[in-house]
């Protein structure tokens, strides 16, 4: 599809959706957003001018997808061997699942900030440390000896549909891609994923999002094993680093591209404040672990006992974010007892 003339946004099936399934989807969601249960794609963004090809996110590295980007970029004069850029917003693997194969196909610069080119080391090169690190994670965080095993293997099951590939070029926000006639301002927002970054051209107004806003859902932004600090903290400023920005389209790579960015921003931001408010009357006064408040949180979803170990997870490792900012806040102290982390009111 057309954004304007230069910029396309195409789409790549998630594994478990053939490409026209995951197209009726993008119509559907579209004219009745609403939640979904997983994502049915991601949405790439080609910018074309001249010789120069970039591409902006890709999918998952399986078949159905790959057809789906040669199709797309086919639709509009051009072809994945023709890729000069290939700018990952961030190394989710269905962001940047293909980007190996792409990689060899074109010979393109692979661009990736920083931050999360040290999160490929050990998420996709050295997964066995991981699952370890992991699993003493889940442990002082509360979760039950018994289930573990099981959530500690989290993403494991995905490897198979990501090629690796280390980047060309490593950014740190504030650098400029050049395609032809467009200047691309990388712009670091991390909070989803250590080193997200957004993509910003002001001459045309045009804001590539990843996954840092999406128009009706909020990205999941978690503490897990390799990460530190507070990553919703660095979401929020993150969001504030683009308020002010002059857009008139907000290209998101999930759900469909919008138009209006202060609005959506300010939206986001009252979810977390609801979310902050409900999270700390889960915590008890004598002190909780992040398990017992996430059993306690309602979820779009349900309830933490009904998930899907890998949906356990990531509920667990979002309620630590929250948690920590509390935290970071003022809100809520952490003691260490024995072998477990309580979070109590200050
Ligand atoms: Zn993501
Ligand atoms: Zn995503």
């Amino acid at each position: 599809m057309q954004i304007l003339e230069g910029i396309y946004q195409l789409l790549t099936p998630f594994p478990q959706f053939t490409f026209e399934d995951a197209k009726a989807l993008r119509h559907q969601l579209e004219e009745h957003p609403r939640v979904t249960k997983g994502l049915p794609y991601v949405l790439p963004y080609m910018v074309k001018d001249g010789d120069d090809v970039l591409l902006v996110d890709c999918g998952w590295n399986t078949d159905g997808a790959f057809s789906a980007l040669e199709e797309g970029m086919k639709e509009h004069g051009s072809h994945p061997g023709a890729i000069t850029q290939l700018v990952i917003t961030h190394v989710h693997p269905d962001h940047y699942g293909m980007a190996g194969r792409l990689k060899r196909m074109s010979d393109c610069d692979v661009v990736i900030h920083e931050k999360d080119t040290a999160v490929i080391n050990d998420r996709y090169f050295a997964p066995k440390s991981l699952t370890d690190e992991m699993g003493r994670f889940m442990n002082l965080n509360g979760v039950p000896p018994i289930e573990t095993p099981q959530m500690a293997q989290g993403s494991m099951p995905m490897i198979d549909k990501v090629a690796a590939v280390p980047p060309d070029t490593q950014v740190k926000g504030g650098e400029t891609i050049k395609v032809g006639k467009f200047d691309f301002e990388i712009i670091w927002t991390p909070g989803h994923s250590p080193g997200h970054i957004c993509l910003y051209e002001p001459n045309y107004k045009v804001l590539l999002t990843g996954d840092h806003i999406l128009p009706t859902i909020t990205p999941n932004v978690s503490i897990h094993a390799q990460t530190h600090g507070s990553p919703l903290g660095d979401y929020m400023r993150s969001l504030e680093k683009l308020i002010d920005l002059d857009v008139k389209y907000v290209l998101p790579a999930h759900e469909f591209d919008t138009k209006d960015l202060k609005k959506r921003i300010r939206e986001i931001e009252e979810h977390h404040v609801v979310r902050l408010d409900e999270m700390y009357n889960c915590v008890d006064r004598g002190g909780s672990t992040a398990w017992d408040v996430a059993g306690r949180v309602k979820w779009a979803t349900g309830m933490l006992a009904d998930f899907e170990p890998f949906m356990q997870r990531a509920a667990v490792g979002e309620t630590i974010a929250h948690l920590e900012y509390m935290f970071e806040t003022g809100r809520l102290a952490k003691v260490r007892r024995g072998e477990q982390l309580f979070w109590l009111p200050v």
